[in-house]
């Protein structure tokens, strides 16, 4: 079986912690990483942002990128990518032929890559295995400005997708009942398989070794944070719980470090977007701005040592379908500390491998942090609890079982058309 992936608009090699690059570009390579070490061949098709990059960029085995001149060479509006969509689709046509191949199933990603896929299903005949990685409708839920605010155009293509692509991937359970409550979507169509984690890159490590490396002092009460810049990341809560903990115990001022990792750091102002600004503000106003510190976005390789460093890693998000730094915190054996928002509230259980509190809620989430460093013995054993956990998330058994599910639709594909050659002959 030979798989076509779509990313139009992100790539998988694009800067984790931007704005358009996170939890959906390290699924796709991670799970086309597992794909073709298990003998399944993927070829993942992007929309190039830089004319010198080559067609085709081999990533691991069995695995190719393959980066198609759809549009202008730059980052570019996601809701403009869309005018571009049937061109990137007859490059990703000419491609195939060109190099003679052909596809048993194609893999989409979020709302615009599935839009492509249907188009591209129309002369393929194979199946579509859709995963939206956010739902339109539950970001709107949240959104506090017009900013905020997904299209109308985003949310009936959503909806389209639901009807029609052979299979949706939901990453939990309720993912899946957000699909059915917003879209009317069928349930029978939607199979949960939850995102996973490279169990060998999060790892437990010493915590002083790891402050040296990241250079965090080691007497510090480190509380971290680790995502796109984006309000509904909801990094505001975490200030304000900082600043409460400082107002409540005034020991901690000279003590309490609140790190963020994502966008860009303290001296690349010029870059940061609106709501980097809009933070940079709110620890002023708390007059908490020594304590708080952009250390902009890391490559992958370096959050272990953040994870491993931090006293807490709060997750404190308004809306998130999966969450894929909390199970990467807790694989490294960090104490996390999330809103029960999304996925976030199955992935982790409550009191046994990290505490949970109400979205937007900066109240609770600083009680909760009170309470986990005021007792060693309990952080220590949610610090345990979350390891074992993120350990049910290996990638290797999360490729088997959408493997199991590709094979499933390849199969009843080719039923069908077998079905519809003999109905025309007799
Ligand atoms: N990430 C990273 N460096 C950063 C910030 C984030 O490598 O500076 C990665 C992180 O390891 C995770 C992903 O980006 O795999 C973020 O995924 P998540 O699901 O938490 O959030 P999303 O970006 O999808 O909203």
């Amino acid at each position: 079986m030979r798989v076509a992936m779509l990313s139009v608009h992100s790539s998988p090699l694009a800067r984790l912690g931007g704005k358009e690059a996170g939890g959906m570009n390290v699924y796709v390579r991670e799970l086309a990483r597992e794909l073709g070490c298990r003998g399944v061949p993927v070829d993942i098709f992007t929309r190039s942002q830089d004319r010198s990059e080559p067609t085709i960029q081999p990533l691991s085995c069995g695995v190719r990128l393959i980066n198609l001149h759809t549009g202008p060479a730059a980052p570019y509006d996601k809701n403009w990518v869309l005018t571009y969509l049937p061109e990137f689709v007859s490059r990703v046509r000419c491609f195939a032929d060109g190099e003679d191949l052909t596809y048993d199933l194609i893999h989409s990603h979020y709302w615009l890559s599935g839009e492509a896929a249907l188009m591209l299903r129309r002369s393929w005949r194979v199946p579509v295995v859709h995963m939206f990685h956010t739902l339109g409708a539950m970001k709107n839920s949240v959104a506090r400005s017009k900013e905020e605010t997904e299209t109308g155009r985003r949310i009936a293509i959503e909806q389209r997708l639901m009807a029609e692509v052979d299979a949706v991937v939901a990453a939990t359970s309720l993912d899946r009942a957000q699909m059915v409550w917003n879209y009317g979507a069928d349930v029978e169509r939607i199979r949960v398989i939850p995102c996973g984690v490279d169990l060998r890159r999060f790892q437990p490590q010493d915590r002083s070794a790891a402050r040296d490396r990241v250079g965090l002092d080691s007497n510090e009460v480190v509380l971290l944070c680790v995502g796109r810049m984006e309000p509904l990341k909801g990094m505001d809560a975490l200030i304000r719980a900082a600043a409460l903990l400082i107002e409540r115990r005034p020991d901690l001022r000279s003590r309490l470090r609140v790190v963020l990792v994502g966008g860009d750091d303290e001296h690349q102002t010029a870059q940061w977007n609106s709501e980097q600004r809009r933070l940079d503000a709110l620890r002023r106003e708390l007059r908490i701005a020594e304590q708080v510190e952009f250390f902009g976005a890391r490559p992958q390789e370096q959050l272990p040592d953040f994870f491993a460093a931090a006293d807490v890693v709060a997750v404190p998000s308004h809306y998130e379908s999966f969450g894929l730094v909390a199970l990467e915190a807790m694989a490294c054996g960090a104490l996390v500390i999330a809103s029960n928002a999304g996925g976030l509230a199955l992935t982790i259980e409550d009191n046994r491998s990290g505490l949970l509190f109400p979205p937007n809620d900066h109240v609770a989430l600083a009680a909760q942090i009170e309470r986990a460093i005021a007792d060693p013995a309990l952080s220590a054993q949610l610090q345990a609890g979350a390891r074992r956990r993120a350990t049910e998330y290996g990638w290797t058994a999360i490729a088997r079982r959408m493997i199991g599910l590709y094979d499933e639709l390849v199969a009843q594909n080719a039923a069908a058309w077998a079905a519809r050659r003999l109905a025309q002959v007799s």
